[in-house]
């Protein structure tokens, strides 16, 4: 199931970009209202733009215009439209995102390449444990995508241990499609009642919405967590309904695999130029094959690094490291550039924190402030030195920290109408 494409060298690659990008501008330069007006203000030729390096010269698009334009991007008539989705928006309202028969299509063949890539096969099982309703896409493009490659799916949805359990002892699936942290809670219901977890018919996990390792690339505290408790092979995978593709890690795990048949990724930096090989930028995706609501340059606001070198897998596609964070979430702190999830592997480490929440503010000098309030089991000043002293380690630098009642804490995490628990406030 692993397309050519992914073989190919670079070049043959970047070949094969620039006519489907061709085939994209042409494509929105006639259907989308959005683009059209863009390019006429403008004054893009779109004919003249060939390589990859000329798609730099054309304009981005943000979430907000996104936003405020929603309807402008969509490029075919009500009819043609089959699913509705929607994201949530940056300005408050959420974005609606139409996909047609043949973006459907799209999503599938999406999501079964990128099981192939996790080493998922037709004679596979795989147990989905996210929702495929709420208007969302993720749950509905993995059935899609495991009907494509011929693998069974079961769906439980999210939650619900026991559940879980229930199906995997019934079913046998083969692999879970899950966010990584509920898999402490089922290893934990397991312990509990009983299940031996050694003997279970798991062999691996995709794992969705949250990062499973560090930047080397070696397992993060979460993943070693998980991996103590239950021994199976876990897969990150990042998508996310703008980009309605998916960067899956192989067996290799060395990074999400780019497919060059559905988008094209750009890394840039602050003033939206291509960062350096190697380096930390915003992804910025061109969806290419989308036929209700293509993106052109769209900027996705998550940091990350891209990788070159070719995998052990046999692939030649450029692979994403882990999500380095949110761009409007960088903090500068004390000379240092920082993002939350480094901060929460640090308090992760700890077994004596119950919970935490990290807020962020502007100081008096305009400079960024941090303060972490956590809940532990010891609220002793040796502990509290002991945490301080592995920000320090871990990241050069040690913010505020105090302790808080766990009840009081747990009721700002858990606002109403939050779909998962909070741990960031941003206040600046
Ligand atoms: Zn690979």
């Amino acid at each position: 199931m692993t397309p050519k494409i992914e073989s190919a060298s670079l070049q043959e690659i970047k070949a094969f970009q620039e006519i489907e990008m061709q085939k994209m501008l042409a494509y929105i330069g006639e259907h989308s209202a959005y683009y059209k007006k863009v390019f006429r203000e403008n004054k893009i030729e779109i004919s003249a733009i060939k390589t990859l390096e000329d798609l730099q010269r054309l304009p981005i698009t943000t979430k907000d215009q996104l936003q405020q334009n929603n309807d402008a991007f969509i490029c075919v008539p009500k009819g043609k439209i089959i699913d509705y989705v929607t994201t949530s928006g940056t300005l408050g309202e959420p974005v609606t995102f139409a996909l047609s028969e043949k973006d459907l299509q799209r999503l599938a063949y999406n999501e079964a390449i990128s099981f192939a890539c996790a080493e998922v096969e037709p004679d596979d099982v795989m147990q989905l444990m996210t929702t495929m309703d709420r208007r969302f896409m993720a749950g509905l493009a993995y059935f899609l995508g495991a009907r494509k490659l011929g693998a069974g799916i079961i769906r439980v949805g999210s939650g619900i241990p026991e559940l879980q359990w229930d199906s995997i002892l019934k079913f046998s699936p083969t692999y879970l499609i899950c966010v990584p942290s509920f898999l402490l809670k089922m290893i934990e219901f397991a312990t509990n009642n009983g299940i031996d977890l050694a003997k279970s018919s798991v062999k691996g996990a995709i794992c969705i919405g949250e990062p499973i390792r560090n930047e080397d690339f070696t397992y993060n505290t979460l993943a070693t967590k998980i991996k103590t408790g239950w021994d199976i092979k876990l897969y990150s995978t990042y998508a996310s309904t703008e980009m309605s593709t998916a960067f899956n890690e192989c067996g290799e795990s060395k990074g999400g695999h780019h497919h060059p048949e559905l988008i094209i990724a750009e890394i840039l930096n602050n003033k939206d130029q291509q960062v350096k090989d190697g380096e930390v930028g915003e992804l910025v995706i061109t969806t290419l094959g989308v036929e209700a609501m293509p993106l052109l340059r769209f900027k996705t606001g998550d940091m990350v690094r891209a990788h070159t070198s070719p995998c052990p897998c046999g692939r030649n596609t450029m692979r994403l490291g882990p999500v380095v964070g949110r761009k409007k979430q960088m903090i500068k702190y004390k000379g240092t550039t920082l993002y939350p999830p480094a901060m929460y592997n640090v308090l992760n480490d700890f077994e004596k924190i119950d919970c935490f929440l990290i807020e962020i503010s502007l100081n008096d000098l305009g400079t960024d402030e941090i303060l972490i309030k956590i809940a532990a089991k010891t609220e002793t000043e040796e502990f509290l030195h002991e945490v301080k002293d592995h920000f320090r380690a871990k990241l050069r630098v040690t913010p505020t920290i105090e302790f808080h009642d766990k009840k009081e804490l747990n009721m700002l995490r858990f606002p109403k109408m939050s779909r998962k628990p909070i741990d960031l406030i941003d206040l600046r």
